[in-house]
C-alpha cells in the first residue's frame, strides 16, 4: 500500500498531498474497508467521518466501527432535522457504539429570522446552508487532516467525478470516499446483510434526507436526490463544493498547492 506524503506549505496553513494520484488509482482496486482501514490508520486522531445519517454513512458507521470505533463522527446539526433522523442517530449510536459529534453553527433559527428574514431557505437556500453547513463545516475541519464522507458518484451529474482520496481545497484537508464506486443498490445489500437500522423515512419515499423545509418524497423512477431543493436548480447544501465550483477536484495537486 502506498504511503501518503503530506508536505508543508508555508504560504498557508495547509498539508499538501504529494502522492494522492498513485494512491487513488490503487484505490479504485480496493473493497471500501480496505481504503477506510488506510483512512483511519493513517490519520488516527486527525480523520474524522462525517454523516447525515443517510444509507452510505450508515454502511460506513458500520464499518468504522469495526475498525477504530473511537474514530469522531460529526454530523451538521442544523436545528431543522426530521424527528425520524434524530431517532436513528439515537439507535446507531447504541447499535454502533459510536460517540457522535454535533457541529453547530452557533445561529439559532430565531436568530437567523431575525438577522436574515423568515424561513430564508425559501428565498436564499444557498446562503442557508452556507450559514447552517458550510461555514461550521469549515471551522470543524480547521484543525483535522482528513475528512470521510458517503457521497458516490451514481447519486447525481454533480457527484460522478467523485474521487475516492482527493484533496478538498475549499477546506484544505484530504477527503475520502470510499463508496464513491458503490451503487445505491450495493449500500442497501450492506445494509440487509449487516441487518443495520436505516431512516423509517426512506419507506416512506424519502431515499435521500436531508433537512425538513428542503427535502419531498420522490416518485418511482425519479434520481436519488430528486426530493432535495425540489423545484429549484439547486443540487448540492454547498459542503462537497470546491472553489472552482465542481464538487470534487481531480486529486493531481502539486506540492506547491497549485494544479
Ligand atoms: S438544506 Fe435547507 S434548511 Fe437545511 S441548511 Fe440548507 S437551505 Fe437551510
Amino acid at each position: 500500500m502506498n504511503h501518503l506524503t503530506l508536505v508543508e506549505n508555508k504560504q498557508r496553513p495547509s498539508w499538501f498531498p504529494a502522492n494522492l494520484a498513485p494512491l487513488n488509482r490503487r484505490f479504485e482496486n480496493l473493497p471500501a474497508s480496505d481504503v477506510l482501514r488506510w483512512g483511519l490508520t493513517t490519520f488516527a486522531d486527525d480523520i474524522v467521518l462525517s454523516t447525515a445519517f443517510g444509507p452510505s454513512g450508515v454502511v460506513l458507521m458500520h464499518m468504522v466501527s469495526q475498525i477504530r470505533p473511537k474514530t469522531a463522527v460529526f454530523y451538521l446539526q442544523t436545528n431543522l432535522f426530521f424527528p425520524e433522523t434524530l431517532a436513528l442517530r439515537d439507535e446507531l449510536s447504541e447499535r454502533l457504539g459510536l460517540q457522535f459529534t454535533e457541529v453547530h453553527s452557533g445561529l439559532s433559527l430565531n436568530e437567523q429570522a431575525h438577522q436574515f428574514g423568515a424561513a430564508l431557505w425559501q428565498r436564499n437556500p444557498d446562503l442557508c446552508c452556507r450559514l447552517r453547513k458550510v461555514e461550521p463545516l469549515r471551522r470543524y475541519l480547521a484543525d483535522k487532516k482528513a475528512w470521510i464522507t458517503g457521497i458516490r458518484r451514481d447519486q447525481s451529474p454533480t457527484r460522478r467525478q467523485t474521487q475516492i482520496i482527493s484533496w478538498d481545497n475549499a477546506n484544505h484537508l484530504v477527503k475520502l470516499c470510499p463508496l464513491a464506486d458503490w451503487t445505491q443498490e450495493q449500500v442497501w445489500e450492506y445494509i440487509h446483510q449487516h441487518n443495520l437500522p436505516t431512516n423509517i423515512l426512506h419507506e416512506e419515499g424519502y431515499p435521500s434526507i436531508g433537512c425538513m423545509p428542503c427535502t419531498r418524497p420522490v416518485a418511482s423512477g425519479e434520481p436519488e436526490r430528486a426530493g432535495r431543493w425540489a423545484g429549484t436548480e439547486k443540487l448540492e447544501c454547498g459542503i462537497h463544493i470546491q472553489p472552482d465550483g465542481t464538487v470534487v477536484r481531480v486529486s493531481q495537486v502539486a506540492v506547491n498547492g497549485s494544479r
